[in-house]
């Protein structure tokens, strides 16, 4: 990977970690194998014990697979990725890789609600403790860390808030009370935020989100130091949830064009964010790249733009909301993200929707709440497709 740090990011995205195999290929080969073959019973067995590096199942090694895995710890700056089956296997398999019964969790309040769920039914069943803290308030997270405190884990900007975490000093504090930071990467991706580089020990991906861009394949990544990727590793290689070549390889094309498509959806999103803005039916816009966004200057400094997601709350609760919504004709009413194509979902009763009153309240997820994921068509269109509706809202 060193050999691509004097690379730049572009270049990184279409070429690091390519293997060529005699074939020539000039994209990259699916190995849709699940084993691998040996010369010899010798070989077999040094590859087994590690002595030999080198393919042997498909659970934990496939060719495909690792060229995913090293081009986005490329992108990402880190020592070494572990390509996961999904985001939230990426972020069980940081859990059961990093934490032991008895260790103890900060988290921020705006999480995706799926990571919640994971936190509280799962984690918690098995002696690992979590406190949740807003994302924004350095104090709140300071006064929560304890002795037990392992993990500071975070999202920013948030879903679906787009509230923006300062990554620099909550490194710091972490790193102060020998906690790791976790960043959950999924609306920046690498190509608009590196947090290894502002101080972060480990980056987690759904790679379903804007690496796919397409809306195609589910995936994870965890991305960090070799020391603290190869717990997490050894619990993908006997646990097993792994990505599939075939999605490996989408990714890989998604990773191509990650910069030019980011680009696109933050200068969408800017347009149809202040659009919104100036709807009579919009009550409040939640967008890092308006200047009255409370956390903009830090995004401006931290991001290299502001992202592809736009939330906004309207007049008349959830009844506007869905009329919204249900009026429009092209965007796509979907919970996923990071699509070429625009989506739109209602928060409180989608992906956060298993969340309790009291958690959604917290989080600030109101019932008047619509989130976008604002796509690549042309934003007048976008625009038009919800106009309809919010003149229902007004009227
Ligand atoms: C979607 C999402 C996840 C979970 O990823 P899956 O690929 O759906 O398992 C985690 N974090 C964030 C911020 C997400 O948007």
């Amino acid at each position: 990977m060193t050999d691509w740090d004097e690379y730049g990011f572009e270049t990184r995205a279409v070429r690091a970690g390519q293997v060529r195999t005699l074939e020539g290929e000039q994209s990259e080969a699916i190995f849709a194998t699940s084993s691998f073959t040996f010369d010899t019973a010798a070989q077999a067995a040094a590859r087994f014990s590690g002595q030999e590096s080198g393919n042997i199942y498909s659970r934990f090694t496939n060719p495909t697979v690792r060229t995913f895995e090293e081009r986005l710890a490329a992108l990402e700056g880190g020592e070494r990725c572990v390509a996961t089956g999904s985001g939230m296997s990426a972020i069980l398999s940081t859990c059961m890789g990093l934490l032991k019964s008895g260790d103890h969790i900060v988290a921020s309040t705006a999480l995706f609600g799926s990571t919640v769920s994971l936190f509280e039914n799962y984690l918690k069943k098995f002696g690992i403790g979590i406190s949740y803290v807003p994302l924004t308030d350095l104090t709140a997270w300071q006064e929560a860390i304890r002795p037990e405190t392992r993990l500071l884990f975070l999202e920013t900007p948030s879903n679906p808030l787009t509230e923006v975490a300062d990554v620099e000093a909550l490194a710091a504090l972490a790193h102060a009370s020998e906690c790791r930071l976790v960043v959950d990467n999924c609306f920046c991706t690498p190509a608009l935020q590196r947090p290894l580089e502002m101080g972060a020990d480990i980056v987690i991906h759904s790679a379903t989100k804007y690496i796919d861009g397409q809306g195609r394949c589910i995936g994870g990544a965890v991305v960090g130091s070799d020391e603290l990727m190869e717990p997490v590793f050894g619990f993908l290689r006997t646990a097993g949830p792994t990505m599939s070549p075939f999605n490996a390889w989408v990714f890989l094309k998604g990773l191509e064009t990650l910069s030019l498509r980011m680009k696109a959806h933050s200068e969408n999103a800017l347009l149809l964010a202040r659009w919104l803005a100036k709807q009579p039916a919009v009550a409040r816009v939640h967008y890092p790249g308006l200047v009255d966004h409370p956390q903009h200057a830090l995004a401006a400094r931290q991001q290299k733009a502001f992202g592809g997601i736009v939330a906004f709350e309207v007049a008349g609760g959830r009844e506007a909301a869905w009329r919204i919504i249900d009026s429009t004709r092209m965007l796509s009413i979907t919970a996923n993200l990071g699509d070429t194509k625009t989506t739109i979902t209602h928060p409180a009763t989608t992906t956060h929707g298993r969340l309790s009153a009291e958690q959604r309240e917290s989080a600030g997820i109101n019932e008047d709440l619509i989130r976008i994921s604002v796509g690549l068509e042309d934003v007048t269109d976008i625009q038009a497709d919800l106009a309809r509706g919010l003149e229902t809202a007004r009227g």
